[in-house]
């Protein structure tokens, strides 16, 4: 390089790399180049590589859990993409039911109105119109993680192609006969008016009392006294000696008159009650014995069920007593007919003892409020048949889940599951289409069908699809790999392959990549709303968008939790700047004439150095297929750091022969590559310095194994 080129150069580029000046430009570049989109890549490319992101709620905010999964998915796409494959991967966002109409909810009641005043019809427009205005907000945050997804098909589960699709499996199914219509236990948000699914309830401990009481000779404990009003049996476990002999016997017992008003003392009355025995009661809780009260317990329900027992619903879907309750109970909340209940049961001797309580309270996993297991006549799918195909396909091979350990957890969900409660009594989803229904379908029932709804299935046999998602179903599925928090295994990854196999025969994918949580540095939830969450986007401005991905991706083992502190960013940008450096010291040395080469011919170069990043590079090819991230950053990291800019480069200050400059010069272009996938942001501004000859955007150059 001549004086004047070097010169130039150091002053075109300081000596510290500034993430803020580059990554807009560069992104900006890239779309340019329209390589996000498989029929744009250069070169002849026969095998495919497709993946779909895991569609973020239109009301989503970028999160750290976000920003792993989404540099990792990364990693591997732009890999595949310098490898030579067609490579797909398709972004969008999910019109999520309840936590979208709950946004909208609660500016009408800001505006003093509310969606029964508004009416469906102008409720749904104010629903789009919000739609049109925010949803997109979060794939502008997406875009600041770098990731290379084709925005040309960026889908949402309520466009007009994916209604047909959501339309298709439901009928499909109902044809079946496999969707009906029934009154079941679910779990009930008060405060949504909507029923929640088993897995949209959060279990938290709470302090609260158990109230020992007396039921004839036994004594029973419970948290819900006033569930009392709606027993229908006592249950023990088939073995346990002390109740043996009451099994299949109808009790007399005292309890309290609840036709008598509130306003009057309380007093006893006799009711008759039968004992039953059944294999899920636990014999060491509390005295061994347990109530049944089938409308509201979703196990006691299913005790129910076995034992042909009676249900009487004494909680209406506001959350208070209904008549069943008797007088004495009847309009009262929850919590005032316990505390009501509880007086009276003292006052007629009945309560034996309180403790103080540590107890699993559910709650709703989108307003917090306290969830009523009622009974509610819902829709449901059979799940039977679909768990079968679910488990076939993992058990076939046609699917495999990384890492392996979450194979026992999905045969056991999918062993147990219970019929899927499609219908939620919402009015933003997907109607359930059937004349004069008037619910919406479970908005994972829509994201089920994400792989195939966003390829353009089913409309492309009729032939009236859009011109991107006509052939692309085709052409592109199944995908190769999907990628997800623990959280949504059985809401999502299951019930996707489950529908693959249902209506194509075809696991959607064939890999699913379960990742870790991010957790606080102390090993915490990060939460929003508990201010432990850490918002990506002030890191990125902070310390640049590769940083984030590196310090990420250096800790993505598989294996454990991801324990985030600011430490892993600092490293990440310090790693940026040290190979920048590296780059920098290399344009300066080689001579002005020196021809750069985008590979190496295999005779040339056979150094120590040289074949030891050859062997590099086999491995993290390896580790990255295989999902092992950290391993990949890790190695890499070691190597550019401590075997090319520690050891060769201080070595090679005081040599100028052909063989020094063809190793620096392929050391950089070797590791740029590697590098790349990881830190996509400083390794092409680097790659746009370096003056080789008919070179591309280094997101399509080759990959070095
Ligand atoms: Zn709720």
């Amino acid at each position: 390089m001549s004086k004047e080129y070097a010169d130039k150069f150091a002053t075109d580029i300081p000596k510290t790399y500034t993430p803020r000046d580059a990554e807009d430009r560069i992104y900006s570049a890239w779309l340019n180049s329209g390589f996000f989109a498989p029929e744009n890549l250069p070169g002849e490319r026969k095998e495919k590589f497709v993946t779909c992101i895991a569609p973020p709620n239109i009301t989503g905010e970028l999160h750290m859990g976000h920003a792993l999964e989404l540099t990792l998915q990364d990693i591997i796409v732009r890999m595949k993409r310098m490898q030579g494959h067609r490579t797909l991967w398709l972004p969008g966002t999910d019109h999520a039911g309840i936590a979208a109409q709950n946004v909208v909810e609660k500016q009408l009641a800001k505006e003093g109105t509310n969606r029964h005043e508004l009416g469906r019809e102008k409720f749904l427009e104010r629903m789009w119109q919000w739609r049109d205005q925010y949803g997109g907000a979060i794939l502008e945050q997406l875009k600041k993680l770098g990731l290379s997804v084709d925005w040309t098909r960026t889908k949402f589960t309520m466009d007009p192609g994916y209604q047909e699709a959501v339309k298709t499996a439901f009928l499909h199914y109902y044809q079946k006969g496999w969707i009906y219509k029934g009154t079941r236990v679910i779990n009930w948000c008060i405060r949504c008016a909507t029923a929640v699914s088993d897995l949209e309830v959060n279990y938290v401990t709470e302090k609260g009392k158990l109230y020992f009481i007396k039921y004839g000779q036994f004594t029973i404990a419970t948290a819900r006294p006033e569930t009392k009003l709606g027993d229908t049996a006592l249950a023990v476990h088939p073995e346990d000696q002390r109740y043996k002999e009451y099994v299949g016997k109808e009790l007399e017992i005292e309890s309290v008159n609840n036709s008598v008003s509130a306003e009057q003392p309380a007093e006893p009355k006799k009711v008759k009650i039968l004992v039953v025995a059944d294999e899920t009661v636990d014999k060491e809780f509390g005295t061994g014995i347990i109530k049944v009260t089938p409308a509201h317990d979703l196990t006691d329900f299913e005790i129910s069920q076995r034992h042909n027992l009676a249900s009487i619903k004494i909680i209406d879907e506001r959350g208070r007593m209904n008549e069943n309750a008797g007088i004495r109970y009847q309009g009262m909340k929850t919590a005032e007919a316990r505390e009501q209940i509880i007086k009276d049961l003292e006052a007629i001797d009945l309560v034996e003892k309180i403790e103080e309580y540590e107890h699993n309270v559910g709650r709703c996993d989108r307003c917090n409020s306290v969830i009523e297991p009622l009974p509610s006549e819902q829709w449901f799918l059979k799940m039977r048949e679909l768990a079968k195909l679910a488990l076939e396909a993992v058990e076939s091979s046609r699917v495999k889940i990384h890492p392996p350990r979450w194979e026992g957890p999905y045969k056991h969900w999918l062993n147990n599951v219970r019929d899927w409660n499609i219908s939620r009594q919402l009015w933003w989803g997907h109607k359930i289409p059937i004349e004069g229904e008037n619910d919406v379908l479970d908005t994972w029932f829509s994201s089920a069908l994400w792989p195939l709804a966003t390829l353009g299935w089913p409309l492309l046999r009729q032939g009236s699809g859009g011109q991107a998602s006509k052939n692309d179903f085709e052409e592109y599925y199944p995908t190769d790999f999907i990628t997800s928090d623990r959280s949504i295994l059985f809401l999502w990854q299951v019930r996707m392959i489950f529908s693959g196999m249902e209506f194509t025969g075809q696991s959607p994918f064939k890999d699913v990549y379960v990742h870790a949580t991010v957790l606080t540095k102390d090993g915490k939830r990060m939460s929003k709303s508990l201010g432990t969450g850490v918002n990506p986007l002030e890191l990125i401005e902070k310390y640049g968008t590769d940083a984030l991905r590196f310090g990420l991706a250096s800790q993505a083992t598989g294996l454990q939790d991801l324990r985030f502190g600011e430490d892993l960013l600092v490293m990440g940008r310090k790693f940026a700047n040290k190979f920048w450096n590296i780059a920098r010291y290399v344009l300066i040395k080689l001579p002005e004439d020196y021809t750069w080469k985008i590979k190496k011919s295999p005779q040339d170069l056979q150094s120590e150095i040289v074949s030891k990043l050859d062997g590099l590079a086999v491995n993290i090819t390896k580790n990255i297929t295989q999902y092992e991230f950290a391993e990949a950053a890790n190695s890499l990291y070691k190597f550019v750091w401590h075997e090319f800019a520690d050891k060769y480069i201080e070595e090679s200050k005081d040599k100028n022969d052909q063989e020094t400059y063809d190793t620096l010069a392929y050391l950089t272009v070797t590791c740029l590559k590697l590098l790349h996938p990881f830190m996509p942001f400083v390794t092409e501004e680097i790659w746009s310095k370096i003056p080789i000859p008919g070179k591309n955007l280094l997101l399509v150059e080759n990959w070095p194994s």
